[in-house]
């Protein structure tokens, strides 16, 4: 039996569920994405403070359950009805139900594009551990790629717990062995700080940050070091056709920054799910 005809035989109800978990968790991602920069900031800038002898400024408590979700700009308190993934932000038809201003679309993007990649991962894996796991790596792709593209950020906090699960499940074998996932991680960073060393040598500029070494290092711990190649060269070619695209539309200058992160998240994402076929076709193609 082919691939494609195991593919057709997954039960739609797994598939189902799982895209209408990834609509609600898409909605607390929108809370991490909004939230945690604003919390690292606050702590940085406490940090700092101490650091240079300042009094400290009491601010109210701020954190992921904290206070309760409101509208940016009026403080509106949102009733349960106005939280419910997409179906609120369309029967609200975008605007803030106490002051009217629009409500970004954003938000009922990201709760959309976490249901369908929900969905995709328990319609490639069928119910079972492995499906759990890819899902909650999707959530923390999504979540890192929103807080990259809006802060060029990605947050320590969520990249190293990551990283170590991707170790951890593979010391059972669940994704890659441990060697090729220890491996993956090795090749991961170094790959990127080699490169962003040589780009710096030759430029004096900085081509990436620490927190994109990183974000390769997790996907190798996930996939092991044989989706570590595919992996950065989809992300390069994903970054350079989305740079020429947005300097097409001139909404970018030439050597301004662009996040990595997000090409970087896609690409592991891609390849963890499909590497065979990928692999595959490329030894089909190089006629190997
Ligand atoms: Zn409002």
């Amino acid at each position: 039996m082919s691939d494609w005809t195991l593919l057709l035989e997954q039960p739609p109800w797994f598939t189902t569920l799982a895209g209408l978990l990834g609509l609600l968790i898409g909605s607390f991602i929108n809370v991490v994405a909004y939230r945690l920069p604003i919390m690292l900031k606050r702590q940085w800038h406490e940090e700092a403070q101490t650091v240079l002898g300042l009094p400290m400024v009491r601010r109210a408590r701020f954190n992921l359950a904290l206070p309760g979700s409101c509208c940016p700009r009026c403080n509106h308190a949102l009733r349960v009805w106005e939280n419910v993934p997409v179906l609120s932000y369309l029967a609200l038809r975008g605007r803030c139900s106490a002051c009217s201003r629009p409500i970004s679309a954003r938000y009922p993007l990201v709760e959309l594009l976490s249901g369908a990649l929900s969905a995709a991962v328990a319609w490639r894996c069928g119910p079972g551990f492995e499906a759990l796991l890819l899902l909650v790596l999707t959530w923390g792709l999504i979540a890192l790629s929103v807080i990259d593209l809006q802060h060029r950020l990605l947050p320590d906090v969520v990249v190293l717990p990551m990283l170590w699960l991707g170790l951890l499940i593979n010391t059972v074998a669940v994704l890659a062995d441990l060697t090729q996932a220890v491996l993956g991680v090795v090749a991961g960073y170094l790959s990127l700080w080699t490169l962003f060393w040589l780009f710096k040598l030759l430029t004096g500029k900085d081509g990436m940050g620490y927190g994109d070494f990183k974000l390769l290092a997790m996907m190798g711990a996930w996939g092991g070091v044989q989706i570590v190649p595919f992996t950065l060269l989809l992300a390069s070619i994903g970054g350079a056709l989305t740079g020429l695209w947005l300097l097409a539309r001139r909404k970018a200058r030439t050597g301004s920054e662009m996040p990595f992160g997000p090409c970087l998240a896609i690409a592991g994402w891609i390849m963890l799910l499909w590497s065979d076929e990928i692999h595959t076709s490329y030894l089909h193609m190089t006629g190997f």
